[in-house]
């Protein structure tokens, strides 16, 4: 699903975390917002997931105004992996990932077959089938995140907005994760801290800095050294992996 900003302003005091976030986001492509700490990301992502209000402009999926549409139409349309489990921790991760469905359901339907297929196959695809039964408050950090992306995909969302989706995770699952989001078809809006992971899974990459859209583009467009040295006063070089080809970021501390 087609996603557009158009003139965000977002933020928490008289001054916005965000300002004038303007971007077009074809349907099926893989966004990395990228930017220091505090530069506006979360904010940004909350805009779409209707968990902050922007102040001025409009955030459209598809055609539709998210904040001028019903509720339960965003929940049904856009999976979320935030910064905290809805619902709290003590539901077990397969009850976690069962809240995930609920917005597919008439208000007093129960969960049927299917509904509990989409659910098994969203913890086998997270690798979680073997902690399904385990409260939320007894899992790992690396763990707790997979419970909570399968939950979006249980969703079968349009689009998914992921906070930070491979914090906690362990090398092997940071890229499970990220190819498996990739492989999905869906629109992907994901804050990611590892520029290196956003170079690699990415098809489109866009910088922030103190809440103002830097860069937007293709990875080997944005991830430039005025870029790296700019928004994270970083001395960086993109490059090419010697194994595989594939995009690689090398990082230094900045000079002079
Ligand atoms: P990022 O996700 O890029 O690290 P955020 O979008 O969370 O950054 O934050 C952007 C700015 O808004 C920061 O200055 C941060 O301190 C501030 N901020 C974030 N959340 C809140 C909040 N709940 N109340 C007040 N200020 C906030
Ligand atoms: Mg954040």
């Amino acid at each position: 699903m087609k996603l557009v900003f158009d003139g965000v302003a977002a933020g928490y005091t008289e001054l916005p975390a965000v300002h004038h976030a303007t971007l077009t986001i074809a349907q099926g492509e893989f966004v990395a917002v990228i930017g220091p700490n505090g530069s506006g990301k979360s904010t940004l992502l909350k805009t779409v997931y209707r968990a902050l209000r922007p102040r001025a402009g409009t955030v459209l999926l598809g055609d539709e105004d998210v904040w001028a549409a019903r509720h339960r139409d965003v929940a049904r349309r856009v999976g979320v992996l935030g910064q905290d489990p809805p619902g709290g921790y003590d539901f077990t991760a397969r009850e976690a990932v069962r809240l995930g469905r609920y917005p597919h359901l008439g208000a007093f339907d129960r969960l049927g077959a299917t509904d509990e297929a989409i659910v098994a196959q969203a913890l086998e695809r997270t690798g979680a089938t073997g902690i399904a039964d385990r409260p939320l408050s007894t899992l790992s950090g690396g763990e707790r995140q997979r419970v909570l992306l399968a939950r979006a995909l249980a969703q079968r969302p349009e689009l998914l907005v992921l906070d930070e989706p491979t914090n906690h995770l362990d090398p092997a699952h940071q890229m499970s994760t990220l190819s498996l989001v990739a492989s999905l078809g869906v629109t992907v809006l994901a804050a990611l801290h590892t520029l290196d992971l956003a170079a690699r899974y990415a098809t489109t990459i866009v910088a922030i800095k103190a809440g103002t859209i830097a860069a937007a583009g293709p990875p080997a467009e944005v991830l430039t050294p005025a870029v790296f040295r700019d928004v994270f006063a970083v001395d960086g070089s993109l490059v090419s992996d010697p194994v595989d080809g594939r995009p690689r970021v090398l990082l230094r501390e900045l000079r002079g």
